[in-house]
């Protein structure tokens, strides 16, 4: 009997009632794990009943006390660290030391919103008039939910729960169909933590369940992170709700080499950023760019021997540097993309649609990948191929591969390598993507600072986590008092100003 999942509403685990199930494979193996029951349009509305009576007492108790309950979800997750990364690393395929990555890049949002008590306190105004002061405050919005891809199911999750809950909101998540089994054992630890149940709640489903979200008026925000297609539509359906949203979606991220980098710094990062997690990261680097004839020459040299000797394997086995795809469709999509390449009249310098793995021959396995030669009118290059291929793209010269990042339709991150402070600083200054890195090939912002790409990689005007995530998910009530000893004038009809 195949193992069967729930959903998690009210602090329990609720059988899915729709009848209808998605499978959860082992990318390693190829084999179903589990199945996903996917939720009918009735069970996501009474978990949104469920969540907006939680939310006023939660919303009651002052921040500090919300702080706390987050202090004690980090030790829980810490004490669990390693079997919730065999757990991700088992659904997922990627490494059990690249799951507890994951895993970290979502606590250390949690640790910001440990700061939730400071990040509410409003503005004042002492005496903006004759007797008059003013001042603002930040309230929750109330249910909230959050839609998230496959490729960090603990991380996204997090960074959108963390700051949200923080605020005094209630949360439902909607995480991926394709590995929802650390969302469902973060929603336990979060009770364990104290957490009053129906605050984080997980709804799996599909588009009946997201269209159900979308459309429901008791839920006031909307945060998605997926594919540009589906952020563009959630985007959109939820905005014409009413709803404020925020929307991620894919990436094409370029690394541009200048002449004077450290060519063996520039290999060694280019290799981990653009397989690790066999390429399906949307900060992963899928497009290289060096500036010169010399530059692709002395690149290229210490690229292909890195490439060769990547090491995949299955996602525990400590040693492999990456591990299978998703899914059998991701792996089909990406050796279609191949194909495609060679089509174009790109040069498939490093080929790994063939590769197999000895004992794991249905797993979901890929090589490393490497074209050369690839130019901005082909789709391998316009398309995020979200595999382990790299393109590279020769520059002439430096103004050239500026345009490049700049001038493709997505904008998540870009990363520039040189010992050239100045080049280093115009590029960070000019180029049109949203989160650049110096000499960092994959520049994911601290979770203090904001994270959100440009142009068709974010749709919405404020990012995830920081500062931004608290103006996300609270809105702002302004109070202007007056206590005069006594209102001596009468009616006044005309606009009060403060001159
Ligand atoms: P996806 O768009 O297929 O799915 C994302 C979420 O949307 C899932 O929860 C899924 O169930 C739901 N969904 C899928 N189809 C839907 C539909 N028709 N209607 C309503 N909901 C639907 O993305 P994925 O394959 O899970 O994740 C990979 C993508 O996410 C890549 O494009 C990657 O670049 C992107 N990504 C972006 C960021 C970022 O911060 N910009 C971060 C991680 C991943």
């Amino acid at each position: 009997m195949t193992k069967e999942l729930s959903h998690y509403v009210g602090g329990k685990h609720i059988a899915g009632q729709s009848g209808r199930f998605a499978d959860v494979f082992d990318p390693n193996t190829g084999s179903v794990q589990s199945r996903v029951p996917l939720a009918s349009k009735a069970e996501v509305e009474a978990a949104i009943a469920n969540a907006e009576v939680a939310q006023v007492e939660w919303a009651a108790q002052n921040p500090q006390r919300r702080a706390r309950v987050m202090m004690e979800f980090l030790r829980l997750v810490q004490r669990d660290m390693e079997p919730l990364a065999r757990l991700l690393s088992s659904e997922h395929g990627k490494t059990v030391a690249d799951s507890k990555g994951d895993i970290q890049r979502g606590l250390e949002v949690v640790e910001f919103a440990v700061g939730i008590p400071h990040l509410l306190k409003g503005e004042y105004s002492d005496q903006a008039g004759r007797g008059i002061d003013v001042y603002s405050m930040r309230q929750p919005l109330g249910v909230v939910a959050g839609i998230t891809p496959f490729n960090f199911p603990a991380m996204i999750p997090l960074w959108k729960a963390a700051p949200a809950i923080a605020c005094g909101n209630a949360f439902i998540l909607k995480p991926s169909e394709r590995d929802p089994s650390v969302p469902l054992r973060l929603a336990e630890l979060f009770l364990e933590a104290g957490l009053p149940a129906g605050i984080f709640n997980v709804v799996n489903g599909d588009k009946e369940a997201v269209d159900a979200l979308l459309t429901d008026p008791r839920v006031m925000a909307i945060g998605f992170v997926g594919s540009s297609t589906i952020a563009e539509y959630i985007y959109s359906t939820a905005a014409a709700h009413g709803k404020r949203v925020q929307c991620f979606g894919g990436a094409k991220n370029h690394m541009v080499v200048m002449p004077d980098a450290d060519m063996d710094q520039a290999a060694d990062a280019l290799t981990g950023a653009a397989y690790g997690s066999a390429g399906e990261r949307c900060m992963a680097i899928s497009v290289a760019v060096p500036v010169g004839k010399g530059t692709t020459e002395a690149l290229l040299d210490k690229l292909i021997p890195r490439i060769r000797q990547l090491k995949v394997g299955p996602s525990n086995d400590p040693d492999a540097d990456f591990g299978p795809l998703i899914t059998s469709a991701a792996a089909g999509r990406v050796r279609d993309y191949i194909d495609l390449g060679v089509k174009e009249g790109a040069s498939l310098v490093l080929d790994g649609r063939d590769f197999k793995l000895q004992g794991y021959e249905s797993g979901f396995f890929m090589g490393g990948s490497l074209f050369d030669h690839v130019t901005p009118n082909m789709r391998i290059y316009k398309e995020e191929i979200f595999g382990p291929v790299l393109s590279i793209v020769r520059a002439p010269n430096y103004e050239a591969a500026l345009h490049l990042p700049s001038a493709h339709e997505y904008g998540n991150g870009v990363a520039i390598f040189t010992r050239d402070g100045d080049a280093a600083r115009d590029f960070a200054q000019r180029v049109k993507v949203g989160m650049v890195g110096v000499n960092v090939p994959i520049p994911v912002p601290i979770a203090y600072h904001t994270f959100g790409g440009w142009k068709r990689s974010g749709f919405g005007d404020l990012n995830q986590h920081g500062p931004d995530s608290i103006r996300f998910y609270t809105r702002t009530k302004t109070v202007t008092s007056r206590w005069p000893s006594g209102i001596k004038e009468g009616a006044s009809f005309v606009i009060p100003t403060m001159s």
